[in-house]
């Protein structure tokens, strides 16, 4: 069974894949991309269940 509290993160700038929680979610969206700055969308994350 998957969990719902992780994300798997892809950039869609610099297409670096990362795996983030809830929160870390929300910081990408406030900040941008960790490695290269670029705006992220909520369409950035793919969940880890099927809802
Ligand atoms: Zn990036």
């Amino acid at each position: 069974m998957s969990t719902c509290e992780d994300y798997t993160f892809v950039c869609p700038e610099c297409s670096q894949s990362i795996t983030v929680n809830a929160s870390m979610r929300e910081a990408l969206v406030e900040n941008g991309c960790v490695i290269c700055g670029a705006p992220v969308t909520q369409s950035a994350f793919d969940p880890g269940c099927d809802e």
